[in-house]
C-alpha cells in the first residue's frame, strides 16, 4: 500500500458508508525468503543512500546541463528519471539476489530481473512525473500551495475510498456464492453483533486459491462480508473468528472514524512541509533556489519521506488499536480465545505475516504482530469493547 499520510490506502474506505472494510488478516509486508527484517532495512537504506547522493552530487543540475534542457516540464520528467535510475542501481544487489534465490538457471533469472527491473524503472518514471507534475504545478505556483494540495489529497482520498470495491475485486478475483452453512453462520452472527450486513457473504477468487483475507464491500443493501477461497475453506469455527473481527470493525465504525484523522494528518503534514521546504540553507544545500525548480525532485522526496514519518506513526498507532478492539469484539461476541488463536497461527501460517516486527517496522504497522494478538486472547476476560 501506499505511503499512508501522502495517497489512499485500504484502510481509508468507509464501511458505515457502505464501501469497504480494510481487509485485517494479513496487512503487515510478507517478504520472500531473502528479504528478511535486516535485507529489508539494508534495502530501505540503500534506495535512501541513493536519493541522499543525487542531492549532494547535484545530480540532475549536471545531467540536465549536459543535456541543454531548459523547460520545467521536461526537466521534471529528467529528475524522476534520475531518481528512479538511481533508485534501481542502489537496490539492485538485493532485487538480484531476490531473482537469483532458488529461480531456474542463472542466466534465465538475469533476463528476468533485468526485463522486471526495466520495466519498474519505466513504471516509475511515468507514474512519477504524472504525479509530480501537478505537485510542481502548485509549488511554483503560490506559496501557500499546501492548502490546495491537501485539497488534492483529500479529493484522491475520498476518490480511492469510492474505488476500493473495484481494486478488491479486481485483486481478489470473480465472487461466488457461498456454501449455504456458510450464509445462515453469517446470519447469525450479524444478528448477534447487531450489525445489518444485508448482502450477505460471498467468496472471492477461483476455486483452489490459497489467498486469506477478509473484508466488507458494498454500498447499504449491497453491503456484504467476502471471504477469500483460502479462508473460506478454513474449519468454520475459525471462520466465524475472521467474520466476527469484520463485524467488529463496522460495528464500531472504525472506518468512518479514521477518515477524519487521516485527512487532518494529511493537512498538517503539507502544511509543515512548506514550512520546511522554503527554509533556504536545504534549499541551498540542494542546489535549488527554489523548491518549484524540478531540480528539487530527490530533495523533495528525502524531505518528504521524514516530515511524513510523524503522521505515519500516528495513523499506524490508530489502526493497531482498531485492530485490537476488533479482536476484543471477536473475543467477547464468541467467547472462544482458543479458536481466535487457532485463527491467529493460520493466517500466520498461510499468508507468511510475521509473527514478530522490529520497533521500527512497528511503528509503521497498521496491525499488532500475530504473537502479540495471540498473547491478549490468552489474558483475555470479557473486557469491554471500544475503539
Ligand atoms: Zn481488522
Amino acid at each position: 500500500m501506499p505511503t499512508s499520510t501522502t495517497t489512499a490506502r485500504a484502510d481509508l474506505v468507509t464501511p458505515d458508508a457502505g464501501v469497504a472494510c480494510r481487509s485485517h488478516l494479513s496487512r503487515e509486508p510478507q517478504e520472500p525468503p531473502l528479504a528478511n527484517g535486516s535485507h529489508g532495512t539494508a534495502e530501505s537504506l540503500a534506495t535512501a543512500c541513493a536519493l541522499v547522493v543525487c542531492i549532494v552530487a547535484h545530480l540532475p543540475h549536471h545531467v540536465m546541463d549536459a543535456a541543454g534542457i531548459r523547460g520545467w516540464g521536461l526537466a521534471l520528467v529528467v529528475a524522476v528519471a534520475i531518481v528512479s535510475g538511481a533508485r534501481a542501481v542502489a537496490r539492485a544487489p538485493f532485487t538480484l539476489a531476490r531473482s537469483l534465490h532458488g529461480g531456474p538457471s542463472r542466466a534465465t533469472a538475469l533476463v528476468r530481473w533485468a526485463r522486471s527491473e526495466s520495466t519498474t524503472v519505466l513504471v516509475t518514471i511515468v507514474a512519477g512525473a504524472a504525479l509530480t507534475l501537478p505537485l510542481y504545478l502548485l509549488l511554483r505556483a503560490t506559496p501557500a500551495w499546501w492548502l490546495p494540495a491537501g485539497l488534492l489529497f483529500a479529493a484522491v482520498t475520498v476518490v480511492w475510498q469510492l474505488a476500493m470495491p473495484v481494486v478488491i475485486k479486481a485483486q481478489a478475483g470473480p465472487l461466488s456464492a457461498p456454501p449455504g452453512p456458510l450464509v445462515e453462520r453469517l446470519r447469525d452472527l450479524a444478528a448477534k453483533a447487531g450489525v445489518d450486513v444485508p448482502g450477505g457473504v460471498a467468496v472471492a477468487g477461483k476455486p483452489g486459491s490459497r489467498r486469506c483475507n477478509a473484508y466488507v464491500v458494498g454500498f447499504g443493501p449491497a453491503r456484504r462480508v467476502v471471504l477469500e477461497q483460502g479462508v473460506a475453506a478454513w474449519p468454520p469455527e475459525l471462520v466465524d473468528q475472521v467474520v466476527a473481527h469484520e463485524l467488529g470493525h463496522l460495528r464500531m465504525g472504525h472506518s468512518a472514524r479514521r477518515l477524519p484523522l487521516t485527512l487532518l494528518a494529511q493537512l498538517a503534514t503539507l502544511a509543515l512541509a512548506a514550512a520546511v521546504l522554503s527554509f533556504q540553507p536545504l534549499l541551498d544545500w540542494a542546489g535549488v533556489a527554489h523548491i518549484g525548480d524540478p531540480r528539487s525532485y530527490p530533495l523533495l522526496l528525502v524531505a518528504g519521506a521524514v516530515i511524513a514519518l510523524p503522521a505515519r506513526c500516528l495513523l499506524a498507532w490508530r489502526d493497531r488499536a482498531q485492530e485490537r478492539a476488533a479482536d476484543r469484539f471477536a473475543l467477547t461476541l464468541l467467547g472462544r480465545p482458543d479458536h481466535f488463536a487457532a485463527m491467529l497461527q493460520r493466517v500466520a501460517d498461510e499468508t507468511g505475516t510475521p509473527r514478530r516486527l522490529t520497533w521500527w517496522r512497528r511503528l509503521t504497522a497498521t496491525h499488532p504482530p500475530v504473537d502479540e494478538r495471540a498473547a491478549a486472547t490468552s489474558s483475555f476476560d470479557l473486557l469491554p469493547t471500544g475503539a
